[in-house]
Order: structure tokens, then C-alpha cells, then sequence
């Protein structure tokens, strides 16, 4: 069986960044599927911005 490698330009789905807010008391923390973690923030769109500046930097 050959194995290729992927084609340039197609986005790995192992790579692909969903981000998500999660509140943990007074505070909002951004959450990836990669394992990322933002900093915990006392303003949902604080963390919200966190987690859309990860994904445009990964
Ligand atoms: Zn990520």
C-alpha cells in the first residue's frame, strides 16, 4: 500500500482550531480543540477576542 502525503493548501483536520468560551465563576476562559488555553478573563468578549487571536495565529 503507498502512502501519500497530503496535498499542499488542504487544511489538516487534525489542525483546525475551534475555539470556545468557558466560564469558571466570575471569570471566562477561551478553550481550543488543540489544547490551547486563554488566560481567564472577567469579560466574555475578552476571552472571546483571546480565542479568535489564537486562531488566526496558529
Ligand atoms: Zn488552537
Amino acid at each position: 500500500m503507498q502512502q501519500k502525503p497530503p496535498p499542499p493548501g488542504e487544511p489538516d483536520p487534525a489542525a483546525v482550531h475551534h475555539t470556545s468560551t468557558v466560564e469558571q465563576g466570575k471569570f471566562c476562559t477561551a478553550h481550543c480543540t488543540c489544547g490551547w488555553r486563554g488566560p481567564a478573563r472577567r469579560a466574555r468578549s475578552k476571552a472571546r477576542s483571546d480565542a479568535l487571536e489564537h486562531a488566526s495565529a496558529c
